[in-house]
């Protein structure tokens, strides 16, 4: 569609595509005192990406600018899993193999377009991003982990979600892996739940409940607690409820401590800050197979490996 220009706004940009169309445009602002047919481009003051040629893991050689071709593509897939989440960023300025830091609150200086505070339970504040214009502005920002509250800004206090993360203790084969993931998925299908499951981009899996708002996070603290008591109690030889690297030796860790006032956990589609650059990825039941390989994938295989988005969790709101 062919329009007459009207208005000049302030566009911020990462550069041209070879067909003319800007990549990771965020606007800023209409310029009021620039007449119309004069506009330009200019690099100077502009927040474009910076650096998008620069090696953020060696191992795979993925770049900054890679990154934010990732999130720009599965941009509509990370949204509904961020809004209105309070959210906290692993940002590495050096890459993966340089010091990482973990950003939970907002700073006092300006924050870049698209990132504002989101409150949680008793007045502590953490991120809010929007969707695109937050997400390429923490990528701009050297952010490669989006981490996410287990309450909305809407309701602090008032949990929406338990997480399960079941880490493989030394020497876990992906098989007891995955047998340890359906294991769990019965025990709360039997309660009533309904669990869905992700990979979590690094060795683990994260199985996530969805809850009706209405409970506090010390019952859900404390129901989550023992859902990991009863595994490790009933089958201790493939379940462990507490830390330390001994007690898990060829068990699965069932972590039930993401369940309280500003834990968070990594987000569906997030990309992992580790050699490969790997995504935590929703996974219907069905596609985890203890015979099968190990589900992985990296923000070079998605979008296009999971063009089904979402999909796996298409039943999610309606199970709370
Ligand atoms: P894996 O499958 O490899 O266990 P994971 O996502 O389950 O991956 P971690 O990346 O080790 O596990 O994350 C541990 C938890 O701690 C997550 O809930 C994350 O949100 C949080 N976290 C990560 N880094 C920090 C940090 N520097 N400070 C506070 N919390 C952090
Ligand atoms: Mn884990």
């Amino acid at each position: 569609h062919w329009t007459r220009p009207v208005l000049v706004a302030r566009v911020a940009f990462g550069g041209w595509t070879r067909t003319g169309r800007l990549r990771h445009a965020v606007f800023q602002r209409l310029r009021e005192d620039e007449p119309v047919g004069e506009a330009r481009t200019s690099t100077a003051g502009s927040r474009s990406l910076s650096h998008p040629d620069r090696v953020i893991d060696p191992e795979s050689g993925v770049t900054k600018g890679e990154l934010a071709e990732y999130y720009e593509a599965v941009a509509p897939w990370i949204a509904p899993h961020l809004a209105d989440r309070p959210t906290a960023l692993l940002r590495a300025p050096r890459g993966i193999d340089a010091r990482t830091f973990f950003q939970k609150h907002a700073s006092a200086r300006a924050s870049p377009p698209g990132i504002d505070s989101a409150a949680l339970e008793g007045g502590a504040r953490m991120l809010a991003i929007s969707v695109p214009t937050g997400l390429l502005s923490a990528v701009q920002w050297n952010a490669i982990e989006f981490h996410t509250a287990g309450e909305v800004a809407a309701a602090p206090g008032e949990p929406d979600r338990l997480t399960f993360d079941l880490d493989p203790g030394e020497g876990v084969t992906w098989r007891a892996l995955a047998e340890a993931a359906e294991l769990v998925r019965v025990l709360q299908t039997d309660l009533g739940l309904q669990p869905f499951l992700k990979t979590s981009g690094g060795n683990g899996l994260h199985v996530v409940v969805p809850l009706r708002r209405g409970h506090d996070w010390n019952e859900c603290k404390s129901f989550a607690s023992s859902v990991a008591d009863h595994l490790a109690r009933t089958i201790p030889e493939r379940f462990v409820a507490v830390s330390g690297p001994r007690r898990r030796v060829g068990k699965v860790f069932v972590d039930h401590l993401r369940n309280r006032p500003g834990a968070t956990t990594v987000s569906a589609w997030s990309a992992r800050a580790r050699p490969g650059i790997a995504v935590s990825v929703p996974l219907r039941w069905d596609e985890l197979s203890p015979e099968g390989p190990p589900l992985r994938w990296t923000i070079r295989d998605v979008p296009k490996g999971r063009p089904d988005g979402n999909a796996p969790w298409a039943a999610y709101a309606r199970a709370r």
